[in-house]
């Protein structure tokens, strides 16, 4: 089955670009630079034509050993990318947080909530696209279309985050062509030095994004969008223990501890704010580990329950 190319994020194709070529450029070198300089191609290439195959995360392509480096999206993953960002949102923001901070937190979601329950069709739409191939459903929230006034105040948020997601995902592989990685990956490179480059190419993209973010509340989106950029990357595997396991790779819950003490959010609420949503997601991504922290328990000592789901996770990948 092929998916024609009319999907509702190709409405923010242009932000994503827009979001990437305005990160800050690293070491001064702007990203025009790099196109003079050769270390880039110019042109963003959009895959459409992923049949049934899992999604597929950004990738620096090289046609030939001499060829200038391109960077490639997938549409696929842009739309899983804006649907687990807008639905995990809603979930967190409005299912979660809010009954818990008002004290009318049952325990567990309000479906009869009509945001609530399409927010939950989302995100099972978007872990479904791991395994099939499917159009959006028309009647969820999407960039194109929001059922409520609510939903649209979740919707431009998602945009934001959004753009920002894809732009921290472009700004990795971005590093990794100018730090000439793809060159080492045909050499005899150690799996240290590959560990090494992946943990270069998430600074880097972590710093384009965040630097001139100094207080809490500009992080705010910031983070969100790290965060869900990581944690989708999740459903890029049709056998979750894979996404774990890359054996050139940082494991992903480390990458996102890294990441996290990077953010370094001051304010209190912050500092539970993130651990909890990333404790969550990943409670839900890998119901083996049957982790069944109860949610004040995680509001509690939101960075020792994340710290035991990593350690969990690493005993489970094995
Ligand atoms: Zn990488």
């Amino acid at each position: 089955m092929n998916i024609p190319p009319d999907s509702p994020v190709l409405a923010l194709e242009h932000n994503v670009t827009w979001a990437f070529e305005n990160a800050t450029p690293y070491s001064g070198k702007s990203l025009s630079e790099s196109v003079q300089n050769g270390h880039i191609n110019a042109e963003i290439g959009l895959n459409c034509n992923q049949v049934d195959a899992p999604p597929q995360g950004p990738f620096l392509h090289r046609p030939n050993a001499k060829a200038i480096p391109e960077m490639h999206l997938s549409l696929k993953h842009l739309e899983l990318l804006w649907s687990f960002i807008y639905s995990w949102m809603v979930i967190y923001e409005s299912g979660i947080q809010k009954p818990m901070l008002e004290g009318s937190w049952s325990g567990s979601l309000d479906i009869t909530n009509p945001i609530i329950h399409r927010a939950l069709r989302l995100r099972e739409w978007s872990a479904s696209l791991r395994t099939s191939a499917s159009k959006w459903p028309a009647d969820l929230p999407s960039p194109i279309h929001y059922p409520s006034k609510q939903e649209q105040w979740y919707g431009e948020k998602a945009n934001l985050v959004f753009q920002q997601a894809a732009a921290f995902l472009l700004g990795h592989e971005y590093a990794h062509a100018l730090g000439k990685h793809l060159e080492a990956k045909t050499h005899d490179v150690s799996d240290y030095e590959v560990l090494l480059a992946e943990k270069e190419a998430d600074v880097r993209a972590f710093e384009s994004l965040v630097e001139f973010a100094t207080d809490d509340d500009e992080k705010l989106d910031k983070a969100w969008a790290i965060i869900t950029a990581l944690l989708s990357s999740l459903y890029l595997c049709s056998d979750m223990k894979q996404a774990f396991r890359q054996r050139r790779h940082p494991q992903l819950h480390h990458r996102l501890q890294h990441l996290l003490s990077m953010l370094n959010f001051q304010g209190e609420q912050y500092q539970s704010y993130f651990p909890m949503l990333c404790v969550i997601i990943l409670e839900y991504a890998i119901p083996e580990l049957e982790i069944m922290s109860s949610s004040e328990a995680i509001f509690e000592d939101a960075n020792h329950v994340l710290e035991d789901v990593v350690e969990r996770i690493t005993a489970w990948s094995k």
